[in-house]
């Protein structure tokens, strides 16, 4: 039998004890690019950036030192753009002063030498750039040109800088045929590179960048022509057992916006609080909203429960939430990936699990009232109340 590695450890360990292990740290949501598949309305004309109200320096500093107090391990900067924030080597070299592992997300533009040169001596461990197919297709996705030569040149002198570069890339209709080329790409840069097949919509609810989602359908020829497309589960995967946690939300990983807003993970924006008002700890032991959250587990879930790809499914609530208004339902891009993964064909483009493996449960969808502020709507504006 396979036993957990240490990482394995560390997260269940975590996760049973609720620590914030892994945060995520909005530092704007300005961004000089306009991606077309973007989740945030602000860089695609509809919201504007509220640069005025981002938290300080000073700000940020003290809620650093308070997510140190509570036992955070790694940290994470991102945006927007987060080198569009003068002050990031400087929160960057607090992070690392506090012990913290750093890490960056950006599209790499606006970094020069001296930048680079700056966080690594900030203590940043490594960087994900994002990056999304050959220069042609990755102009077009992020609406601005010579923006692929900026992602290369970042990549080089982060490396040259030495720290580690990863990239990442949504696999969509408009770049899936680039996916073996910028798999060549990384491995002649010595970088990894992360596929990821789920565009969600944005967090104002428009679903207009769902056109640029991959179908089952094509998902599936893609996988077939390159198999490490998919997503690796760990040795040990077992059956869920219907207590196991939903996920690390809320109890091994958190996110907090720009304007100090915490919520439980990047991917599930329901607000927990602002962490100007309260403190972190006091948010993250006392928050109804969070306690009610944590009493949700794997065999509360209505159309899942009983599925039989459930082992091979990484559903995140955050997408069920958005995708059918319901942190508890099945998703469309969970369902496709599970049977992929399962060996079989993607499922029907029809919406809901048409696995053949699930079983539904008689729960009703009202077992999601549990979670607050994260009662079933199928309008997230009204799911998710600020
Ligand atoms: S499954 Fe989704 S909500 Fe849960 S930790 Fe992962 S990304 Fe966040
Ligand atoms: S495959 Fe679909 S129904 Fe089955 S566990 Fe995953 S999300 Fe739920």
């Amino acid at each position: 039998m396979n036993r957990p590695g240490p990482a394995a450890r560390l997260n269940e360990l975590t996760l049973a004890h609720n620590i914030p292990a892994a945060l995520t740290i909005e530092l704007t949501r300005r961004c000089p690019l306009s991606c077309a598949h973007c989740y945030l309305p602000e860089t695609r004309g509809r919201s504007a950036p509220a640069g005025g109200r981002e938290l300080t320096a000073g700000q940020w500093k003290r809620i650093l030192g308070q997510f140190a107090r509570a036992g955070a391990i790694q940290l994470a900067f991102t945006g927007g753009e987060p080198l569009l924030r003068p002050d990031l080597e400087e929160l960057c070299a607090c992070a690392s002063g506090l012990r913290f592992d750093v890490r960056v997300y950006s599209s790499g533009s606006g970094l020069d030498r001296s930048r680079a040169g700056a966080l690594k001596s900030a203590g940043v461990s490594s960087f994900e750039l994002s990056l999304y197919g050959r220069p042609v297709t990755h102009d077009a996705v992020t609406g601005r040109a010579g923006s692929f030569l900026a992602v290369m040149s970042a990549a080089k002198l982060l490396k040259k800088a030495g720290i580690a570069v990863a990239f990442k890339t949504p696999l969509m209709k408009g770049n899936v045929r680039d996916a073996a080329w910028l798999l060549a790409l990384a491995k002649t840069h010595g970088c990894r590179i992360y596929f990821d097949p789920v565009i969600s919509p944005a967090n104002d609810g428009d679903r207009s960048n769902l056109r640029f989602r991959l179908s089952g359908r094509a998902l599936s020829a893609a996988v077939r022509t390159i198999p490490s497309l998919l997503p690796r589960l760990p040795s040990q995967a077992r059956k869920p057992a219907p207590s196991d946690f939903l996920c690390g939300a809320g109890r091994n990983v958190a996110a907090v916006d720009p304007y100090g807003n915490l919520s439980p993970c990047l991917q599930l924006p329901i607000k927990i609080g602002n962490l100007l008002r309260t403190p972190f700890t006091t948010l993250w032991r006392s928050s109804p909203r969070l306690r009610k959250w944590r009493e949700l587990n794997i065999g509360d879930l209505p159309e899942c429960g009983g599925c039989g790809l459930l082992p091979v499914c990484s559903r995140c609530p955050g997408i069920s939430l958005l995708e059918r208004g319901d942190v508890m339902s099945s998703n469309v891009p969970a369902c496709h990936m599970a049977a992929i993964m399962a060996g079989g064909p993607a499922l029907s483009e029809a919406g809901g699990c048409q696995s053949p493996f699930n079983v539904p449960r008689k729960a009703s969808m009202r077992s999601v009232t549990a979670c607050g502020g994260c009662a079933p709507s199928t309008s997230r504006k009204s799911a998710l109340p600020r």
